[in-house]
C-alpha cells in the first residue's frame, strides 16, 4: 500500500484532502465537498461540458482523451437510459494512485460522478473497483450510503427534483476488464472480453445505453475543475494538458510514492529531486514512464516534460502515470520477461496474435534469460512483437508488444550478453533467477 508522501513541488488539487479524514462525509463537507455539484445544479449541461472542455482535462486512465469531448459525444435525445461508469479497475503494473483516492477521498468520486450525470443527462452511475481492492469497497459503499442519507443521491438530489443513483461493483481480478468495453461486459455479468468498436460506449454502452466511462482520477478531478474554474485549472498544466497528475513513482528510488505534480513536470527532476534519486547512489539504467505497457526510456531520454504530447514525442507514452525507475543492477532481459509474463497471464485469449504472441514471447524470453537462447532469437522476438502491433482485438496486444520491442531495440547488447549458455550477467546471490519452462 503506497504511503502518503510529500514534496514542495507538488500542487495538491486531487490529493489536497488526502490524510485529512475526508472519507467521512462531515469532514468532506467541511473541506468544501459537494460545493461543485451544487454549482452545477444551478447551470445547464452545456455549461458543465464547456467547462470540462476548457479545462483541458485529459483521461487519467492512460488514453489521454479529452474528458469534455468524451462527454459531448453522448447523444442528448437518446430514448435509452444513459449511464456514468467510473473505472476504478486500476491494474496497470506500476500504478497505484486511484487506490489512494478511494481510500482518502471517496466522496470526490461520488461528486464527480453526479456532475458527469448532470452533464450528459444520466440518472445512474456505477463505480467499478478492481477485484483486489475489496478492502476499498467498504469505504466506498459507506461513502455512497452517507451520500444517500444526506439526500445527495436518490430521487431528489440536493432538493433539486433531479434523480441520480450510484451502484458499486468489484471485478474479479482481471487486468483485461480495465478496457472500457470489457468492463461493461463484466458489469453486465458476462465474461470480461472486449466488444467490437464502433459503436463506441458514448452511443452504445452499458446495457446498450449511451455511457460515459472515465477513470477514477479523471472523475475525482471534476469537482476541482468546477470549483477552481476551467481556466485556472488548465493554467496549472501545459497547453492541451490541463492541471495536475497523480504520478506513482516506484522502483529503485529513495522515496517511492504517489506525488501530485503539474502536467509537464520534468521527468528527470521527478526522479532525482521529488523521488530522492536512485536508491543507494547507484546509476540509472532505464525508466518506464507510464505503466508497464509503455516503451522504456534511456537515461539520456528523460529530460522531458511529463504530459501526453511530450512523452509521445520522446517515443513512449504518459499512460497511467506509473513511473518505474530501473537501476544499473537490473537485468533488462529479466525485466522484459517479467513484463511479458504479466501480459501472457492476463491475455483473455480472445484473439490469436495476443493469446499466442504473449505466450511465445514469454517462452522465448524465459529460455533466453536462462542462457539457452540462439542469436536468431533476438530478431525473432522482435519480429513476433512487431507483428502483434495493431493486429489484436483490444489494446492489450499492443501493450504487450510495445515494451518488448523497446527493450530489444534499446538493450540489444544486453540480450546478446545472455547468449551461448552464459549465466545471466546480473545473477547474484539472493536475486531470483528464472528457469526454463
Ligand atoms: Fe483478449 Fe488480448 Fe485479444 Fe485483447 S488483445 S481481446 S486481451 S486476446
Amino acid at each position: 500500500m503506497p504511503r502518503l508522501v510529500s514534496h514542495p513541488d507538488e500542487v495538491k488539487i486531487v490529493s489536497r484532502r488526502f490524510g485529512m479524514g475526508a472519507e467521512k462525509i462531515d469532514r468532506y463537507l467541511e473541506l468544501g465537498g459537494y460545493e461543485a455539484v451544487m454549482k452545477c445544479l444551478a447551470q445547464d449541461s452545456d455549461w458543465i461540458i464547456n467547462e470540462m472542455k476548457a479545462s483541458n482535462l485529459r483521461g487519467r486512465g492512460g488514453a489521454g482523451f479529452s474528458a469534455g469531448m468524451k462527454w459531448s459525444f453522448v447523444p442528448r435525445q437518446s430514448a435509452k437510459p444513459k449511464y456514468i461508469l467510473v473505472n476504478g479497475d486500476e491494474s496497470e503494473p506500476g500504478t497505484c494512485k486511484d487506490h489512494l483516492i478511494f481510500l482518502h477521498d471517496p466522496h470526490s468520486v461520488i461528486e464527480g460522478t453526479i456532475i458527469a450525470g448532470l452533464a450528459v443527462g444520466a440518472k445512474m452511475g456505477f463505480i467499478y473497483l478492481r477485484g483486489e481492492y475489496r478492502y476499498l469497497l467498504e469505504i466506498t459503499e459507506r461513502a455512497v450510503a452517507d451520500a444517500y442519507q444526506r439526500g445527495f443521491l436518490g430521487k431528489n438530489i440536493f432538493g433539486s427534483g433531479k434523480e441520480f443513483e450510484i451502484i458499486t461493483q468489484t471485478g474479479a481480478g482481471a487486468y483485461e476488464v480495465g478496457e472500457e468495453s470489457a468492463l461493461m461486459e463484466s458489469l453486465e455479468g458476462k465474461r470480461g472480453v472486449p466488444r467490437i468498436k464502433p459503436p463506441f460506449p458514448a452511443v452504445v454502452g452499458l446495457y446498450g445505453g449511451p455511457t460515459v466511462i472515465n477513470n477514477a482520477e479523471t472523475i475525482a478531478t471534476v469537482p476541482h475543475v468546477i470549483n477552481m474554474g476551467a481556466a485556472a485549472y488548465a493554467a496549472v498544466g501545459t497547453p492541451r494538458n490541463g492541471g495536475t497528475r497523480l504520478f506513482s513513482i516506484s522502483g529503485h528510488v529513495e522515496r517511492p510514492g504517489v506525488y501530485e505534480l503539474p502536467m509537464g513536470y520534468n521527468l528527470k527532476k521527478m526522479i532525482y529531486e521529488v523521488a530522492g534519486g536512485i536508491r543507494g547512489g547507484r546509476n540509472l539504467k532505464a525508466v518506464v514512464p507510464g505503466g508497464s505497457s509503455t516503451p522504456v526510456l534511456l537515461p539520456q531520454e528523460i529530460d522531458i516534460g511529463m504530459d501526453f504530447d511530450q512523452v509521445g514525442k520522446a517515443g513512449s507514452m504518459l499512460g497511467s502515470g506509473g513511473v518505474v525507475v530501473i537501476d544499473d543492477q537490473t537485468c533488462i532481459v529479466e525485466f522484459a520477461l517479467r513484463t511479458i509474463s504479466f501480459y501472457a497471464h492476463e491475455s483473455c485469449g480472445w484473439c490469436i496474435p495476443c493469446r499466442e504472441g504473449t505466450d511465445w514471447l514469454k517462452k522465448s524470453l524465459t529460455r533466453f534469460h536462462a542462457g539457452f537462447g540462439a542469436p536468431s532469437d533476438i530478431d525473432n522476438m522482435q519480429y513476433l512483437a512487431e507483428n502483434m502491433l495493431g493486429r489484436t482485438f483490444c489494446p492489450l496486444g499492443d501493450a504487450a508488444a510495445m515494451p518488448t520491442i523497446a527493450f530489444i531495440k534499446k538493450f540489444r547488447k544486453e540480450f546478446e550478453d545472455h547468449l551461448n549458455g552464459k549465466p545471466c550477467p546480473f545473477a547474484r546471490e539472493g536475486v531470483l533467477q528464472l528457469t526454463v519452462v
